[in-house]
This record gives structure tokens, sequence and C-alpha cells, in this order.
């Protein structure tokens, strides 16, 4: 028998009877309780149903010269309210930040003051058009100003890159600035480092600029390999590009002694700087020799993502990189006002520009958001953010003591989130097992494989939005979870349960993505 922490039996002692209890029993019509199953908006498609009242079309000269269309247009048709239903019903299938805590590990799921949403709905702010005449949106050209002011001074940086639109856009902005610092010193090199444990958009971005891109090592601690690094600087090598703090949640305590081997070895330091969160106020990269590091407003600062909307990654760039920042930027005049170096000024302004990011100046409703978090929190409580976001992780960190693996939780404590490994589950029961059996209890999952330096890797990341209460209920659900799959409860090997779907081939889902209706049986999916 379990209880939860408010003293409810919520699990009865497993046994085969009560096993085969907690299969949901099947329905006629295959909802369950009050969550509705939801067929394609194509297979409820009754065109005749729409209630639309059209005249008939007058008769017309047909002018379109056998281009006419033969079938109906495909767009499908249902009543308003059962249009209204099929969405409202795929909008609870959905999990959201608004429904509970979201302990995706490396994505900072943390909760969006609803004072952003209000700040960004302002009509001054909505409503304006990216071709507005600039002396009519001064107010808007102020707020990315001010923000990139606030990044600058975060970070002990020279200067920011505010168009580019997500944090991989942004590594995207930070190599081409070091490339172009390369180019125009006249030197080709041709490799980029990136650390093992590295988000895969790292590698992905070094790629797609035309490096090449090779692994360093990381040490038994979950870091670096300092002397392996350092063993491969050379000629050839154009920068490096890493995390921190990294992905296996921790701080590299050596980044500047990393920085100061590649400057002295003739590269760049790109740092990804999507944990910014668990730093904040404490730490400033600038000092730690860094070149070039994209935040993730989207997740330090707030502003929704994950499905919840478009994500902004504005780069904080080094003095020895600022002359190469992409175009356009707000400048404040002598007077007070703001102007827009776009291609047409550039030229005395700012000649080195590589070039252009995106078509405007880049995500104006979550600059408004992330201004708003900032200014609402001011220094201090940026600090406590930092803080708080560490203290939660290493509360779940500490609450798996001696029940899950914890592949560095000897060598301290973690930054922002908490690392396990699968070491310890009973034969046969794997990560995702667990993954499947928080969904049971109402919880969604942590990251899981990743970083691929830890065997099974389970990586959960609280922020520093969650109170105790979500945090012991989480940790309650999580320990009872590991205890099954190290008793190896066969029931959890079929979680979820309770989910309108139980195990889905997540491979072929994503390998073989059904994307497109067809009005006919679906492929074979085994192969
Ligand atoms: C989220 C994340 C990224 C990519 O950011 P996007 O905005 O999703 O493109 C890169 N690196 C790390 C460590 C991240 O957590």
């Amino acid at each position: 028998m379990s209880m939860n922490s408010e003293g409810r039996v919520t699990r009865p002692e497993i046994s085969a009877e009560t096993t085969a209890a907690a299969e949901a029993p099947a329905t006629f019509t295959g909802n369950r309780a009050l969550m509705l199953e939801e067929a394609l908006i194509f297979e409820r498609d009754d065109y005749a149903r729409t209630g639309v009242d059209i005249a008939e079309a007058p008769a017309a000269a047909n002018r379109l010269g056998g281009l006419e269309r033969h079938r109906a247009i495909g767009l499908p048709g249902l009543p308003e309210p059962e249009a209204v239903r099929h969405y409202t019903r795929l909008s609870r299938q959905n999990y959201a930040i608004d429904l509970g805590l979201f302990p995706l590990g490396s994505c900072t799921m943390k909760h969006n003051p609803r004072l952003n949403e209000k700040m960004a709905r302002l009509p001054g702010f909505a409503d304006i058009h990216p071709l507005a005449p600039v002396d009519t949106v001064q107010g808007a050209l102020a707020v990315i100003d001010e923000l990139a002011h606030w990044l600058v001074t975060l970070t002990g940086m020279h200067a920011v890159a505010m168009s580019p639109k997500a944090g991989a856009h942004g590594e995207l902005c930070g190599l081409l600035a070091i490339r172009a610092a390369h180019d125009a010193a006249g030197s080709d090199r041709s490799v980029i480092l990136v650390p093992e444990s590295a988000h895969g958009t790292n590698p992905a971005t070094a790629a797609f600029c035309g490096y090449k891109v090779e692994n360093i090592p990381a040490t038994a601690d979950g870091r670096v390999d300092l002397d392996a690094l350092t063993a491969r600087l050379g000629p050839d090598v154009a920068g490096v590009m890493i995390t921190n703090p990294n992905t296996c949640g921790l701080f590299e305590r050596d980044m500047k002694r990393i920085s100061d081997a590649v400057h002295a070895a003739g590269g760049y330091v790109y740092c990804d700087g999507a944990n910014f969160n668990a730093i904040v106020g404490r730490v400033r990269p600038g000092d730690l020799g860094i070149d070039a590091m994209h935040i993730n407003l989207h997740k330090t600062f707030s502003t929704p993502h994950g499905g919840g909307g478009p994500g902004s990654g504005p780069v904080v760039l080094s003095e020895a990189l600022s002359p190469y920042a992409p175009l356009p930027f707000v400048a404040k005049q002598g007077d007070g006002s703001f102007k827009l170096i776009e291609e047409e000024t550039a030229g005395e302004d700012h000649p080195g520009s590589f070039g252009r990011m995106a078509a405007f100046n880049g995500q104006m409703g979550m600059f408004t958001r992330a201004l708003t978090y900032i200014l609402s929190h001011g220094a201090d409580g940026l600090r406590q953010v930092a803080e708080d976001a560490v203290l939660n992780a290493n509360y779940v960190l500490r609450s798996l003591d001696g029940l899950l693996d914890a592949p560095f939780g000897a060598s301290g404590p973690c930054m922002h989130e908490a690392l396990f490994s699968d070491d310890g589950l009973a034969p046969g029961f794997t990560t995702l097992d667990i993954a499947k059996g928080l969904i049971d209890e109402g919880f969604h999952p942590m990251t899981m494989y990743f970083p691929l330096v830890v065997h099974g890797a389970m990586l959960i990341e609280p922020t520093e939005t969650e109170g105790k209460a979500t945090l012991d209920q989480f940790v309650g659900a999580l320990r009872s979870v590991a205890e099954r799959a190290k008793a190896g409860d066969a029931a959890l090997k079929a979680a979820p349960a309770m989910a309108p779907r139980r195990r889905l081939d997540e491979t072929a889902a994503a390998r073989k993505p059904v994307l497109v209706w067809k009005d006919e049986p679906l492929p074979e999916a085994a192969e």
C-alpha cells in the first residue's frame, strides 16, 4: 500500500490480482473517463453538415481555360460546435506547464508570469509592423535596446545580436561571426571542437557552417577533459563550442583555462548559454573569456516554448567578434532617439558584418516578455532565480539518494538539473519504463537518454518556479516508479496503463512519420 504526501492511499500492494485490476478496462467508445478519443478532422469531415448557406454562384463565362478544379478542394467541413470540440479535445491531450511540473532537463520549462503576456499584448508592441517607419516605433526600439543592455550587462560581454530566433539559430550566428573573424584575418581554420556531452545542435551548427566537428572526451566527473582539449588545439582549430553549465548539469570549473588555451592557439570560444538560468546574476560569461554565447530568452527569461510559442536566441559577443555582428541592429543616437543600422547604412557604421540572420529585428513579443521578466525580478531577483533553480535541482538529486544512481552525484552538488542513470534497475528494466511509469503518475517524463555520456540517462530540471510541495509529490512519484523498476514489477513494463495510448512504436513514428492524411489504409508499421 502506498500513500501520497496527503496521506491518501494511491496504490494497493502489488500482486498478480492488483496488476490485473490495474489494467484499465476496454470501453465501447475508446474514451477513458472524461478523456475523449478524437479522430482526425479529415475522418470526421462532413461537408454537407457545415450549415454554411451560400447562394448558388451566378452563371458566368468560364475563363479558366481548362484549369478549373474538378474535385472538391479537400478542406474538412464540420459544423461549428464540432470544430470547436475537435480542437478543444486535442488541446486536452496536450501536457502543459500550466497543468503541472515539466521536468525536461536542458529545456528549462518554467512558469510564464501572466504579466509578461499582458505586456506583450499591449497594442503598441503587438500591433506594429516590422516595416513601420522607424520614427513611429521608437518605443519598440527602446525595448530592444534596453533588453540588449541588460543582456550585455548580465553576461559581461561587449555587444549583442538580437535577431536570432532560437538557440540553434544563435549558435549559427556565433559561428558565422567566428568564421568572419577568421576570414578577415586570412585564416582558413577548418575544425570546431565539441565536447561529447554537447547538445545535438552544437555539432549540427558547426557542420552547417562547413566546419569539421571533432569530439573532446569528458572526464570521469562529467566535465570537459582540459588536457585532451589543449592537446588537440592547433592551427587548424577555429574554435570550441562548450556548454556551461554543461548538459550533465555541472559547472565547467576550468572554463577560464579552456578559454585562455583556445585564445593562445588562435581560436575562439563559443559558449552554449542555454543553461544561463543556473548562473544568471552569479557568473558573467565575459569574465570566463567567452567570445560568443546565445541566450535562450525562452528558457532563462521564461517566455513560452515547447509548443507554447516561438523561441528567441540573442547572441552576446566579445569585443573581438562584435565587428562581425549581423544586421540589422538598433543604435541609440546622441539625442536619445533610436535608429536601425541596415545594409544601406552599415557601410559606414558596421562594415564587417557577416550579413543577416532574419528578415527583420527578431521576436518582438519575446523581447517584451523577457524584458518584463527581467524588470519584474530586478538584479537581486535574477540572482535568486539561479539560486532557487540550483537548490530545487539538488533537492531532487538528494531525494533519490540510494535509489537511483547519480553518476556525478558523489562529486558534489549539481547546478540546475539532476542527472541519473539506469544503473541498478532490475534486469530488463530501462529508463523508458521509468518515463512511462511517470505518465501514469500524472507527470511528464524527464529528458531521457541525453546526455549520451551517461548510460540510460534521466535528466531532470525542476526550475526555480516549483515549490516544495510540488517537488515532494514529483519525488514521491519518481521514487515509487524507481522502486518498481528495481523490484522488477512486470506491470511497469506495460505502463502507461492510464494514458489514451500505451506504448507506441516511437522509432517508426520518428523515422517514418505519416504526416499527410490520405483516404486509404496506413502503410504497414512493422518492417
Ligand atoms: C535548448 C538548447 C539548445 C537549442 O535551443 P533552441 O532554442 O531549441 O534552438 C541548445 N543547447 C542546449 C544546451 C539547449 O538546452
